[in-house]
């Protein structure tokens, strides 16, 4: 678990800003669910067999005996509140964002957090392939929002409940001839979940997922056109995009397609994927709702913000302070509150260490922080409503009227 700490705020804000910016424009509406739900949602929703569940969910029994988890992901908690408030009934689909922390239990390494901070997006109530397509464009708008090049996208389609359990067999065969060359923890998966083989990224299970039956050759009818509308959707949006027949994503529900998005450098490989989702059909109806069709992505702002911070243009820091006010003496101490106020209305930040009475300490502060214009008001100056604003580049100096100056700074900083 981490800090994000204030010279961090600046990335930490810029991915929330491109999200919603994105998400604003898709009319998606904002969600929040409680950090704590009760522990059932993800077993059933998320599964008892994933990763997630079964070794990183951080679970506890309330004085109450409740069972609850703490969100290890959003999906399953919106889809308990979509029916546990009745949104079924409003038009359908209902789309929804949301930007907030999740917890895992994770082996701490690059890109993993045991708290780290998910966005994503949820369409809830459409089955059409367009919204597999807007939900993966929508993903890749909001990384090249922030200004990511490189990206990779890749897409597979997991099937239904139809075609799923017949290749699952056909897997299962191929992979029991190989058991014994599997990792421990593949072995195990053999019985539970051999889909999640494909997922392995040890190398001896490499070897053996490259001779694996593809999942793409099993799809039923339904499925399989399901998928080849989604990729023509992608083609016509000039989408780029990889197929990736092993890419099957960790979680139970998931149903037809899956994605994932990295950057194709080092480090963005190292990270691992930034956003990754897919269509899941039977969530819904497993948490209790009616039969509902459903699509999402999520995305990890931790490893985006890592990211960001290695390329070569800082996120806009324009909120910094351009301005500073130093003040001397007692009455213009008094007076600074109501000064300050008035350039907040005017929506100028202004910087001030008010606690300090030397103005050489608070010309240091101003120098540190690079403001561009330190607003000097002394004793005279508070007993003649005057400031003197200096211009920290060219070194000069001027004198307003104090009714004046907002004004005059505002013209100021509109020239620069
Ligand atoms: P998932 O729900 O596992 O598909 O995760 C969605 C996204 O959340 C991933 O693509 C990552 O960007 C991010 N993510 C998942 N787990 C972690 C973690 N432990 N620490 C930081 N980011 C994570």
């Amino acid at each position: 678990m981490h800090d994000i700490l204030p010279d961090d705020q600046v990335y930490f804000q810029k991915v929330c800003k491109s999200v919603e910016s994105i998400a604003n424009f898709y009319t998606f509406k904002r969600i929040e669910t409680p950090l704590l739900e009760d522990a059932d949602i993800y077993y059933k929703g998320t599964g008892e067999d994933t990763e997630i569940v079964e070794k990183q969910m951080y679970t506890f029994r309330t004085k109450g005996g409740d069972h609850v988890a703490l969100r290890p992901e959003w999906t399953p908690s919106i889809v308990r509140s979509y029916i546990e408030h009745g949104m079924q009934s409003l038009p359908q689909p209902v789309k929804l964002w949301y930007y907030g922390p999740c917890f895992r239990y994770e082996r701490p390494q690059a890109g993993r957090y045991r708290q780290f901070h998910q966005f994503g997006f949820e369409v809830i109530g459409e089955a059409k392939p367009a919204i597999d397509c807007q939900i993966i464009q929508m993903s890749h708008d909001v990384l090249k929002e922030m200004r990511f090049k490189n990206l990779i996208i890749e897409v597979n389609s997991i099937g239904d409940s139809e075609c799923r359990p017949y290749f699952k067999k056909n897997l299962m065969n191929y992979l029991r001839s190989k058991r014994s060359s599997l990792c421990p923890d593949c072995q195990r998966r053999l019985k539970q979940n051999p889909l999640r083989i494909l997922d392995c990224k040890e190398e001896k299970c490499q070897r053996i997922k490259a001779g694996a039956p593809q999942i793409i050759d099993h799809l039923c009818e339904s499925c399989h056109s399901h998928f080849k509308q989604v990729l023509e959707f992608l083609d016509e949006s000039e989408i780029p995009y990889n197929l990736n027949p092993y890419l099957v994503r960790g979680l139970d529900y998931y149903t037809k397609t899956v994605f994932e998005i990295f950057e194709n450098t080092p480090q963005g490989k190292e990270q691992g994927a930034l956003m990754g989702g897919g269509r899941y059909d039977n969530l819904v109806k497993i948490l209790g709702g009616r039969n509902t069709p459903a699509c999402g992505a999520a995305g990890g702002v931790e490893r985006i913000m890592s990211l960001l911070k290695n390329k070569e243009t800082k996120p806009d820091t324009s909120k910094d302070a351009k301005v500073f006010l130093a003040q001397l003496g007692n009455l213009s101490k008094k007076k600074s509150l109501k000064i300050l106020e008035e350039f907040r209305r005017a929506k100028i930040t202004v910087a001030e260490t008010l606690s300090k009475d030397s103005l050489k300490a608070q010309f240091r502060t101003a120098n540190k922080l690079g403001v561009r214009y330190v607003l000097i008001f002394g004793q005279r100056e508070a007993l003649n409503d005057e400031i003197i604003v200096r211009d920290m580049d060219k070194g000069s100096q001027e004198v307003f009227k104090l009714d004046a100056v907002v004004a005059e700074v505002k013209k100021k900083l509109k020239n620069l």
